[in-house]
Protein backbone atom coordinates (compact mmCIF):
# COMPACT_ATOMS: atom_id res chain seq x y z
CA UNK A 1 0.00 0.00 0.00
CA UNK A 2 1.32 3.41 -0.87
CA UNK A 3 1.93 6.32 1.49
CA UNK A 4 0.65 9.07 -1.31
CA UNK A 5 -2.45 9.37 -3.99
CA UNK A 6 -4.16 11.36 -5.94
CA UNK A 7 -7.33 11.40 -3.99
CA UNK A 8 -8.36 9.85 -0.54
CA UNK A 9 -11.96 9.99 0.16
CA UNK A 10 -13.01 9.75 3.78
CA UNK A 11 -16.29 7.59 4.16
CA UNK A 12 -17.37 4.16 1.99
CA UNK A 13 -21.06 5.35 2.00
CA UNK A 14 -22.66 5.31 -1.19
CA UNK A 15 -21.36 8.85 -1.87
CA UNK A 16 -17.42 7.70 -1.32
CA UNK A 17 -17.47 4.65 -2.47
CA UNK A 18 -19.03 5.89 -6.29
CA UNK A 19 -16.54 9.21 -5.88
CA UNK A 20 -13.80 6.21 -5.38
CA UNK A 21 -14.80 4.32 -8.30
CA UNK A 22 -15.02 6.83 -10.91
CA UNK A 23 -11.82 8.88 -9.86
CA UNK A 24 -10.28 5.40 -10.51
CA UNK A 25 -11.75 4.68 -13.64
CA UNK A 26 -10.43 8.11 -14.88
CA UNK A 27 -6.80 7.21 -13.88
CA UNK A 28 -6.48 8.56 -10.86
CA UNK A 29 -4.37 6.86 -7.84
CA UNK A 30 -7.50 6.66 -4.93
CA UNK A 31 -7.84 5.18 -1.42
CA UNK A 32 -10.75 4.78 0.70
CA UNK A 33 -10.94 5.46 4.11
CA UNK A 34 -13.60 3.41 6.36
CA UNK A 35 -13.47 3.02 10.02
CA UNK A 36 -16.97 0.79 10.13
CA UNK A 37 -15.66 -3.09 9.81
CA UNK A 38 -17.33 -3.39 6.25
CA UNK A 39 -17.76 -1.27 3.34
CA UNK A 40 -20.71 0.61 2.08
CA UNK A 41 -21.59 3.35 4.76
CA UNK A 42 -25.13 3.38 6.42
CA UNK A 43 -27.14 2.82 3.13
CA UNK A 44 -25.83 -0.68 2.96
CA UNK A 45 -24.94 -1.72 6.63
CA UNK A 46 -27.80 0.08 8.46
CA UNK A 47 -29.91 2.17 6.10
CA UNK A 48 -31.32 1.35 2.43
CA UNK A 49 -30.75 -1.92 2.01
CA UNK A 50 -31.53 -4.10 5.42
CA UNK A 51 -34.19 -1.92 5.69
CA UNK A 52 -35.71 -2.97 2.68
CA UNK A 53 -34.89 -6.39 3.26
CA UNK A 54 -36.77 -6.40 5.92
CA UNK A 55 -39.66 -4.63 3.96
CA UNK A 56 -39.67 -7.20 1.44
CA UNK A 57 -39.77 -9.85 3.95
CA UNK A 58 -42.92 -8.68 5.72
CA UNK A 59 -44.74 -7.83 2.89
CA UNK A 60 -44.40 -11.18 1.92
CA UNK A 61 -45.20 -12.93 5.36
CA UNK A 62 -48.29 -10.12 5.85
CA UNK A 63 -49.55 -11.01 2.50
CA UNK A 64 -49.54 -14.67 2.94
CA UNK A 65 -51.07 -13.79 5.89
CA UNK A 66 -53.89 -11.94 4.98
CA UNK A 67 -54.34 -11.70 1.11
CA UNK A 68 -53.61 -15.40 -0.32
CA UNK A 69 -56.90 -16.53 0.28
CA UNK A 70 -58.39 -13.88 -1.50
CA UNK A 71 -56.68 -15.09 -5.05
CA UNK A 72 -57.28 -18.76 -3.80
CA UNK A 73 -53.90 -19.78 -1.99
CA UNK A 74 -54.71 -21.54 0.89
CA UNK A 75 -51.48 -21.71 3.36
CA UNK A 76 -52.64 -24.04 6.32
CA UNK A 77 -51.29 -21.03 8.57
CA UNK A 78 -48.60 -18.95 8.52
CA UNK A 79 -46.05 -18.65 11.14
CA UNK A 80 -43.27 -16.07 11.52
CA UNK A 81 -39.73 -17.05 12.23
CA UNK A 82 -38.26 -13.80 13.12
CA UNK A 83 -34.52 -15.19 13.64
CA UNK A 84 -34.44 -16.14 10.11
CA UNK A 85 -35.91 -13.24 8.68
CA UNK A 86 -33.08 -11.73 10.45
CA UNK A 87 -30.31 -13.99 9.17
CA UNK A 88 -31.63 -13.37 5.39
CA UNK A 89 -31.80 -9.53 6.01
CA UNK A 90 -28.00 -10.13 7.68
CA UNK A 91 -26.69 -11.65 3.79
CA UNK A 92 -28.64 -9.34 1.75
CA UNK A 93 -25.99 -7.00 3.66
CA UNK A 94 -22.86 -9.24 3.57
CA UNK A 95 -23.52 -9.68 -0.11
CA UNK A 96 -23.68 -6.10 -1.00
CA UNK A 97 -21.02 -5.15 1.41
CA UNK A 98 -18.86 -7.73 -0.71
CA UNK A 99 -19.79 -6.36 -3.51
CA UNK A 100 -17.87 -3.22 -3.01
CA UNK A 101 -15.17 -4.88 -1.69
CA UNK A 102 -15.13 -6.81 -4.47
CA UNK A 103 -15.43 -3.59 -6.89
CA UNK A 104 -12.28 -1.81 -4.74
CA UNK A 105 -10.25 -4.49 -5.25
CA UNK A 106 -11.25 -4.54 -9.16
CA UNK A 107 -10.55 -0.94 -9.48
CA UNK A 108 -7.42 -0.92 -7.53
CA UNK A 109 -8.61 1.21 -4.90
CA UNK A 110 -7.09 1.19 -1.74
CA UNK A 111 -8.84 0.48 1.80
CA UNK A 112 -7.44 2.42 4.65
CA UNK A 113 -9.03 0.65 7.65
CA UNK A 114 -9.78 2.65 10.16
CA UNK A 115 -10.41 6.40 11.64
CA UNK A 116 -9.71 9.32 9.32
CA UNK A 117 -8.42 12.78 10.14
CA UNK A 118 -7.09 15.37 8.61
CA UNK A 119 -4.52 16.91 9.68
CA UNK A 120 -3.53 19.22 7.13
CA UNK A 121 -3.71 20.27 3.02
CA UNK A 122 -3.32 16.87 1.53
CA UNK A 123 -2.60 14.90 4.76
CA UNK A 124 -4.75 12.71 6.10
CA UNK A 125 -3.84 10.43 9.41
CA UNK A 126 -5.53 6.87 9.73
CA UNK A 127 -5.15 5.51 13.27
CA UNK A 128 -1.54 7.05 13.55
CA UNK A 129 -0.02 7.01 10.05
CA UNK A 130 -0.24 9.75 7.61
CA UNK A 131 -0.70 9.18 3.97
CA UNK A 132 -0.57 12.20 1.68
CA UNK A 133 -2.77 13.10 -1.57
CA UNK A 134 -3.64 15.97 -4.01
CA UNK A 135 -7.08 16.02 -3.27
CA UNK A 136 -9.61 15.18 -0.42
CA UNK A 137 -13.11 14.35 -0.17
CA UNK A 138 -15.36 14.18 3.24
CA UNK A 139 -17.73 11.62 2.23
CA UNK A 140 -18.43 10.80 6.14
CA UNK A 141 -22.45 10.89 5.63
CA UNK A 142 -24.57 11.64 8.72
CA UNK A 143 -25.54 9.58 12.25
CA UNK A 144 -28.91 9.84 14.12
CA UNK A 145 -30.24 12.80 15.32
CA UNK A 146 -31.77 12.54 18.98
CA UNK A 147 -34.55 14.05 20.90
CA UNK A 148 -33.87 16.30 23.85
CA UNK A 149 -33.94 14.09 27.47
CA UNK A 150 -34.60 10.93 25.43
CA UNK A 151 -31.92 8.42 25.75
CA UNK A 152 -31.70 5.76 22.49
CA UNK A 153 -30.24 2.57 24.57
CA UNK A 154 -30.76 1.08 21.26
CA UNK A 155 -32.72 -1.94 23.51
CA UNK A 156 -36.21 -0.20 24.47
CA UNK A 157 -35.68 2.93 23.04
CA UNK A 158 -34.14 2.43 19.98
CA UNK A 159 -32.92 4.06 16.32
CA UNK A 160 -33.56 2.87 12.83
CA UNK A 161 -30.20 0.95 13.58
CA UNK A 162 -32.17 -0.60 16.90
CA UNK A 163 -35.25 -1.15 14.77
CA UNK A 164 -33.94 -3.25 12.29
CA UNK A 165 -32.52 -5.69 14.76
CA UNK A 166 -35.33 -6.57 17.42
CA UNK A 167 -35.01 -9.86 18.64
CA UNK A 168 -38.71 -10.21 18.94
CA UNK A 169 -42.00 -8.91 17.67
CA UNK A 170 -42.90 -6.11 20.38
CA UNK A 171 -46.55 -5.88 21.28
CA UNK A 172 -46.61 -2.56 21.17
CA UNK A 173 -44.44 0.39 19.11
CA UNK A 174 -44.37 3.82 19.24
CA UNK A 175 -42.67 5.66 16.43
CA UNK A 176 -41.74 9.64 16.76
CA UNK A 177 -41.56 11.34 13.84
CA UNK A 178 -44.09 10.72 10.76
CA UNK A 179 -41.18 10.79 8.40
CA UNK A 180 -39.89 8.18 5.92
CA UNK A 181 -37.86 5.86 7.74
CA UNK A 182 -40.41 6.24 10.62
CA UNK A 183 -43.03 5.16 8.19
CA UNK A 184 -40.80 2.17 6.16
CA UNK A 185 -39.86 0.89 9.76
CA UNK A 186 -43.04 1.30 11.19
CA UNK A 187 -44.92 -0.71 8.36
CA UNK A 188 -42.32 -3.60 9.24
CA UNK A 189 -43.10 -4.63 12.82
CA UNK A 190 -47.06 -3.48 12.18
CA UNK A 191 -47.04 -5.91 9.45
CA UNK A 192 -45.72 -8.76 11.47
CA UNK A 193 -47.67 -8.13 14.46
CA UNK A 194 -47.02 -5.06 16.21
CA UNK A 195 -49.64 -2.64 17.25
CA UNK A 196 -47.83 0.70 15.81
CA UNK A 197 -48.58 3.99 16.40
CA UNK A 198 -46.82 6.95 14.72
CA UNK A 199 -46.12 10.22 16.94
CA UNK A 200 -45.85 13.12 14.29
CA UNK A 201 -45.03 16.92 15.38
CA UNK A 202 -46.45 18.31 12.24
CA UNK A 203 -50.39 18.27 11.13
CA UNK A 204 -49.68 15.77 8.74
CA UNK A 205 -47.32 12.73 8.15
CA UNK A 206 -44.29 13.17 5.34
CA UNK A 207 -43.80 16.21 5.85
CA UNK A 208 -42.55 18.69 2.73
CA UNK A 209 -44.80 15.94 0.42
CA UNK A 210 -47.11 17.04 -2.00
CA UNK A 211 -50.18 17.88 0.05
CA UNK A 212 -52.69 15.18 -1.39
CA UNK A 213 -50.56 12.15 -1.42
CA UNK A 214 -49.63 13.15 2.32
CA UNK A 215 -53.69 12.81 3.10
CA UNK A 216 -53.86 9.74 1.01
CA UNK A 217 -50.92 7.74 2.45
CA UNK A 218 -52.55 9.05 6.26
CA UNK A 219 -55.99 7.19 5.13
CA UNK A 220 -54.10 4.09 3.33
CA UNK A 221 -51.94 3.53 6.67
CA UNK A 222 -54.79 3.59 8.66
CA UNK A 223 -56.91 1.18 6.68
CA UNK A 224 -53.71 -1.03 7.33
CA UNK A 225 -53.84 -0.82 11.11
CA UNK A 226 -51.13 2.19 12.45
CA UNK A 227 -52.56 4.76 14.77
CA UNK A 228 -51.46 8.25 14.00
CA UNK A 229 -51.64 11.04 16.36
CA UNK A 230 -50.74 14.46 14.39
CA UNK A 231 -49.73 17.49 15.73
CA UNK A 232 -48.78 15.88 18.64
CA UNK A 233 -44.86 16.29 20.47
CA UNK A 234 -42.97 13.83 22.49
CA UNK A 235 -41.86 15.71 26.13
CA UNK A 236 -40.38 12.29 27.39
CA UNK A 237 -39.65 8.71 27.41
CA UNK A 238 -38.79 6.81 29.76
CA UNK A 239 -37.57 2.90 29.94
CA UNK A 240 -39.35 1.20 32.91
CA UNK A 241 -39.54 -2.48 34.06
CA UNK A 242 -42.18 -3.31 31.62
CA UNK A 243 -41.09 -0.97 28.40
CA UNK A 244 -41.67 2.48 28.30
CA UNK A 245 -43.14 5.25 29.16
CA UNK A 246 -43.93 8.51 27.07
CA UNK A 247 -45.51 11.46 27.79
CA UNK A 248 -46.93 13.42 24.78
CA UNK A 249 -48.35 17.30 24.40
CA UNK A 250 -49.98 19.41 21.84
CA UNK A 251 -47.82 20.52 19.44
CA UNK A 252 -48.66 24.14 20.36
CA UNK A 253 -49.00 23.23 23.87
CA UNK A 254 -51.60 21.92 26.40
CA UNK A 255 -52.53 18.99 28.48
CA UNK A 256 -50.43 15.95 29.02
CA UNK A 257 -51.26 12.46 27.92
CA UNK A 258 -49.32 9.41 29.19
CA UNK A 259 -48.48 6.42 26.80
CA UNK A 260 -46.80 3.65 27.13
CA UNK A 261 -45.40 1.17 24.48
CA UNK A 262 -43.22 -2.28 24.63
CA UNK A 263 -40.64 -0.51 21.78
CA UNK A 264 -39.97 2.95 20.86
CA UNK A 265 -38.62 4.02 17.90
CA UNK A 266 -37.20 7.43 17.28
CA UNK A 267 -37.19 7.96 14.08
CA UNK A 268 -37.15 12.30 13.61
CA UNK A 269 -34.17 12.66 10.87
CA UNK A 270 -30.25 12.22 10.60
CA UNK A 271 -27.45 15.12 11.34
CA UNK A 272 -24.29 15.27 9.52
CA UNK A 273 -21.38 13.37 10.76
CA UNK A 274 -17.85 15.34 11.27
CA UNK A 275 -17.10 14.26 14.73
CA UNK A 276 -12.63 13.90 15.22
CA UNK A 277 -12.44 14.53 11.53
CA UNK A 278 -10.20 17.63 12.32
CA UNK A 279 -12.07 19.63 10.40
CA UNK A 280 -10.69 22.65 13.07
CA UNK A 281 -7.59 22.30 12.67
CA UNK A 282 -7.67 22.76 8.52
CA UNK A 283 -10.72 25.29 9.18
CA UNK A 284 -12.69 23.70 7.00
CA UNK A 285 -15.86 25.73 7.72
CA UNK A 286 -19.66 24.45 8.59
CA UNK A 287 -23.08 25.65 8.81
CA UNK A 288 -25.91 26.19 11.47
CA UNK A 289 -26.64 22.33 11.37
CA UNK A 290 -23.30 21.19 11.59
CA UNK A 291 -23.21 20.63 7.75
CA UNK A 292 -20.00 20.95 5.67
CA UNK A 293 -20.37 24.32 3.39
CA UNK A 294 -19.40 23.64 0.15
CA UNK A 295 -19.98 25.63 -2.87
CA UNK A 296 -22.14 24.56 -6.17
CA UNK A 297 -18.71 22.31 -7.10
CA UNK A 298 -18.39 20.98 -3.50
CA UNK A 299 -15.66 22.67 -2.81
CA UNK A 300 -15.06 23.72 1.04
CA UNK A 301 -13.08 26.97 1.99
CA UNK A 302 -9.61 25.33 2.06
CA UNK A 303 -8.18 24.18 -1.27
CA UNK A 304 -8.15 20.87 -2.26
CA UNK A 305 -10.58 19.18 0.48
CA UNK A 306 -14.10 19.09 -1.45
CA UNK A 307 -17.46 17.32 0.41
CA UNK A 308 -20.51 15.54 -0.77
CA UNK A 309 -23.16 13.48 0.03
CA UNK A 310 -25.36 13.61 3.47
CA UNK A 311 -22.55 15.67 5.32
CA UNK A 312 -23.59 18.40 3.07
CA UNK A 313 -26.95 20.54 2.14
CA UNK A 314 -29.36 18.65 0.24
CA UNK A 315 -31.78 15.84 0.36
CA UNK A 316 -29.73 13.02 2.50
CA UNK A 317 -30.64 10.15 -0.37
CA UNK A 318 -28.09 7.51 -1.28
CA UNK A 319 -28.51 8.49 -5.03
CA UNK A 320 -28.12 11.97 -4.50
CA UNK A 321 -24.69 10.74 -2.39
CA UNK A 322 -23.15 8.81 -5.40
CA UNK A 323 -24.65 11.58 -8.26
CA UNK A 324 -22.43 14.22 -6.23
CA UNK A 325 -19.61 10.91 -6.23
CA UNK A 326 -19.45 10.98 -10.04
CA UNK A 327 -19.57 14.66 -10.59
CA UNK A 328 -16.79 15.71 -8.19
CA UNK A 329 -14.54 12.48 -9.77
CA UNK A 330 -15.10 14.16 -12.89
CA UNK A 331 -14.97 17.33 -12.39
CA UNK A 332 -11.47 16.69 -10.39
CA UNK A 333 -10.60 15.16 -13.78
CA UNK A 334 -11.12 18.32 -15.40
CA UNK A 335 -14.44 17.67 -16.87
CA UNK A 336 -17.60 19.62 -16.01
CA UNK A 337 -20.72 18.28 -14.33
CA UNK A 338 -24.23 19.70 -13.05
CA UNK A 339 -26.82 17.89 -10.97
CA UNK A 340 -30.70 19.25 -10.91
CA UNK A 341 -31.38 18.56 -7.56
CA UNK A 342 -34.95 19.68 -8.66
CA UNK A 343 -34.77 16.37 -10.33
CA UNK A 344 -33.87 13.85 -7.51
CA UNK A 345 -36.63 11.55 -6.88
CA UNK A 346 -37.62 10.72 -3.53
CA UNK A 347 -39.44 7.20 -2.55
CA UNK A 348 -40.90 5.72 0.54
CA UNK A 349 -40.86 2.10 0.36
CA UNK A 350 -44.23 0.56 2.20
CA UNK A 351 -46.84 -0.60 0.68
CA UNK A 352 -48.23 1.05 -1.54
CA UNK A 353 -45.37 3.26 -2.33
CA UNK A 354 -44.98 6.70 -1.96
CA UNK A 355 -42.45 8.78 -4.75
CA UNK A 356 -42.28 12.09 -6.09
CA UNK A 357 -40.23 14.43 -8.12
CA UNK A 358 -39.83 18.03 -9.28
CA UNK A 359 -41.97 20.60 -7.31
CA UNK A 360 -45.18 19.76 -4.94
CA UNK A 361 -49.06 21.68 -5.39
CA UNK A 362 -47.46 24.05 -2.05
CA UNK A 363 -44.11 24.87 -3.77
CA UNK A 364 -45.63 26.22 -7.25
CA UNK A 365 -48.65 27.89 -5.22
CA UNK A 366 -45.75 29.83 -3.05
CA UNK A 367 -43.48 30.48 -6.42
CA UNK A 368 -46.55 32.06 -8.38
CA UNK A 369 -46.24 29.09 -11.17
CA UNK A 370 -49.68 28.37 -12.77
CA UNK A 371 -50.00 25.02 -13.36
CA UNK A 372 -52.56 22.25 -14.37
CA UNK A 373 -53.07 18.91 -12.40
CA UNK A 374 -53.67 15.40 -14.11
CA UNK A 375 -55.17 12.74 -11.84
CA UNK A 376 -55.91 9.16 -12.10
CA UNK A 377 -56.57 6.35 -10.09
CA UNK A 378 -55.10 2.43 -9.64
CA UNK A 379 -58.40 1.59 -9.24
CA UNK A 380 -58.76 1.64 -12.64
CA UNK A 381 -56.02 0.23 -14.28
CA UNK A 382 -56.68 -3.58 -15.30
CA UNK A 383 -53.26 -4.55 -14.04
CA UNK A 384 -53.39 -2.56 -10.56
CA UNK A 385 -56.82 -4.50 -10.03
CA UNK A 386 -55.00 -7.97 -11.17
CA UNK A 387 -52.69 -7.53 -8.89
CA UNK A 388 -54.90 -6.68 -5.94
CA UNK A 389 -53.16 -3.55 -5.29
CA UNK A 390 -55.56 -0.75 -6.60
CA UNK A 391 -54.53 1.71 -3.62
CA UNK A 392 -53.80 5.18 -4.91
CA UNK A 393 -53.07 7.46 -7.85
CA UNK A 394 -50.79 9.36 -9.82
CA UNK A 395 -50.51 13.13 -9.76
CA UNK A 396 -48.37 14.90 -12.62
CA UNK A 397 -48.17 18.58 -11.95
CA UNK A 398 -47.49 20.43 -15.90
CA UNK A 399 -46.78 24.12 -16.58
CA UNK A 400 -50.55 26.15 -17.21
CA UNK A 401 -49.28 27.91 -20.26
CA UNK A 402 -46.09 25.50 -21.90
CA UNK A 403 -47.24 22.03 -20.70
CA UNK A 404 -43.97 21.14 -19.52
CA UNK A 405 -43.79 18.50 -16.35
CA UNK A 406 -42.92 20.21 -13.06
CA UNK A 407 -44.16 17.96 -10.48
CA UNK A 408 -44.46 13.96 -9.98
CA UNK A 409 -46.57 12.68 -7.53
CA UNK A 410 -47.08 8.97 -6.89
CA UNK A 411 -48.58 6.72 -4.15
CA UNK A 412 -49.32 3.37 -5.49
CA UNK A 413 -47.64 -0.14 -6.34
CA UNK A 414 -44.31 -0.05 -7.46
CA UNK A 415 -44.34 3.75 -7.36
CA UNK A 416 -40.64 4.01 -6.59
CA UNK A 417 -40.40 2.27 -10.14
CA UNK A 418 -43.10 4.37 -11.70
CA UNK A 419 -41.47 7.65 -10.95
CA UNK A 420 -38.33 6.93 -13.09
CA UNK A 421 -40.37 7.47 -16.70
CA UNK A 422 -41.24 10.89 -15.28
CA UNK A 423 -37.84 11.90 -13.62
CA UNK A 424 -36.00 10.70 -16.81
CA UNK A 425 -38.79 12.92 -19.37
CA UNK A 426 -37.93 16.11 -16.88
CA UNK A 427 -34.23 15.64 -17.77
CA UNK A 428 -35.17 16.37 -21.27
CA UNK A 429 -38.10 19.07 -20.49
CA UNK A 430 -41.15 16.72 -21.43
CA UNK A 431 -44.51 18.29 -21.66
CA UNK A 432 -47.33 16.26 -20.18
CA UNK A 433 -48.33 15.15 -23.90
CA UNK A 434 -44.78 13.53 -24.70
CA UNK A 435 -45.85 11.96 -21.79
CA UNK A 436 -49.23 11.01 -22.93
CA UNK A 437 -48.30 10.10 -26.94
CA UNK A 438 -45.68 8.08 -25.38
CA UNK A 439 -47.04 3.84 -26.36
CA UNK A 440 -47.50 2.36 -22.82
CA UNK A 441 -47.36 -1.18 -22.84
CA UNK A 442 -50.46 -2.90 -21.61
CA UNK A 443 -51.49 -4.07 -19.41
CA UNK A 444 -49.17 -2.27 -17.03
CA UNK A 445 -48.86 -0.20 -13.86
CA UNK A 446 -46.99 2.30 -16.44
CA UNK A 447 -50.78 3.28 -18.22
CA UNK A 448 -51.46 4.89 -14.84
CA UNK A 449 -48.74 7.23 -15.34
CA UNK A 450 -49.77 7.95 -19.15
CA UNK A 451 -53.53 7.80 -18.03
CA UNK A 452 -52.39 11.19 -15.78
CA UNK A 453 -50.89 12.74 -17.74
CA UNK A 454 -53.37 12.61 -20.69
CA UNK A 455 -55.62 14.00 -17.64
CA UNK A 456 -53.31 17.25 -17.32
CA UNK A 457 -55.58 17.87 -20.92
CA UNK A 458 -58.71 16.86 -19.08
CA UNK A 459 -59.02 13.56 -21.62
CA UNK A 460 -58.25 10.58 -19.52
CA UNK A 461 -59.67 7.35 -21.97
CA UNK A 462 -60.83 5.11 -18.62
CA UNK A 463 -62.45 7.12 -16.45
C1 LIG B 1 -32.93 3.22 8.03
C2 LIG B 1 -32.50 4.01 6.85
C3 LIG B 1 -33.06 3.76 5.61
C4 LIG B 1 -32.66 4.50 4.50
N1 LIG B 1 -33.23 4.21 3.31
C5 LIG B 1 -32.88 4.90 2.21
C6 LIG B 1 -33.42 4.58 0.95
O1 LIG B 1 -34.23 3.68 0.81
N2 LIG B 1 -33.02 5.31 -0.12
C7 LIG B 1 -32.12 6.33 -0.02
O2 LIG B 1 -31.80 6.97 -1.02
N3 LIG B 1 -31.57 6.65 1.18
C8 LIG B 1 -31.93 5.97 2.29
N4 LIG B 1 -31.35 6.26 3.49
C9 LIG B 1 -30.36 7.36 3.54
C10 LIG B 1 -29.00 6.89 3.03
O3 LIG B 1 -28.56 5.80 3.80
C11 LIG B 1 -28.00 8.04 3.09
O4 LIG B 1 -28.50 9.15 2.39
C12 LIG B 1 -26.67 7.61 2.47
O5 LIG B 1 -26.13 6.51 3.12
C13 LIG B 1 -25.67 8.78 2.53
O6 LIG B 1 -24.47 8.37 1.96
P1 LIG B 1 -23.07 9.03 2.35
O7 LIG B 1 -22.08 8.38 1.45
O8 LIG B 1 -23.18 10.49 2.33
O9 LIG B 1 -22.78 8.61 3.86
P2 LIG B 1 -22.94 7.29 4.71
O10 LIG B 1 -23.66 6.23 3.99
O11 LIG B 1 -23.47 7.72 6.03
O12 LIG B 1 -21.45 6.77 4.88
C14 LIG B 1 -20.48 7.46 5.59
C15 LIG B 1 -19.40 6.51 6.02
O13 LIG B 1 -18.30 7.26 6.51
C16 LIG B 1 -17.71 6.58 7.59
N5 LIG B 1 -16.95 7.56 8.37
C17 LIG B 1 -17.42 8.65 9.02
N6 LIG B 1 -16.40 9.35 9.57
C18 LIG B 1 -15.27 8.67 9.26
C19 LIG B 1 -13.91 8.87 9.53
N7 LIG B 1 -13.49 9.94 10.21
N8 LIG B 1 -13.02 7.96 9.08
C20 LIG B 1 -13.42 6.87 8.37
N9 LIG B 1 -14.70 6.62 8.08
C21 LIG B 1 -15.61 7.52 8.51
C22 LIG B 1 -18.88 5.99 8.33
O14 LIG B 1 -18.47 4.89 9.12
C23 LIG B 1 -19.79 5.57 7.16
O15 LIG B 1 -19.55 4.24 6.81
C24 LIG B 1 -31.70 5.53 4.62
C25 LIG B 1 -31.11 5.77 5.87
C26 LIG B 1 -31.50 5.03 6.96
C27 LIG B 1 -30.86 5.30 8.28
Amino acid sequence: MSDSYDLIVIGSGPGGYVCAIRAAQLGMKVACVEKRATLGGTCLNIGCIPSKAMLAASEKFHAAESEFEKMGIKTGGVKLDLKTMMKFKDSVVEANTKGIEFLFKKNKIDWLKGAGKITGKGKVDVDGKTYDTKNIVIATGSDVAGLPGIEIDEKKIVSSTGALELDKVPETMVVIGGGVIGLELGSVWSRLGAKVTVIEFMDQILPGMDGEIRKEANKIFKKQGLEFKLSTKVTSAKSSAKGVDLTLEAASGGNEEKMSADIVLVAVGRKAYTENLGLDSVGVETDERGRVKTDGHFKTNVDGIYAIGDVIAGPMLAHKAEDEGVVLAEMLDGQSGHIDYNLIPGVVYTWPEVANVGKTEEQLKEEGVEYKVGKFPFMANGRARAMNAVDGFVKIIADKRTDRVLGCHIIGPEAGTLIAEVTLGMEFSSSAEDIARTCHAHPTLEEVVKEAALAVDGRPLHV
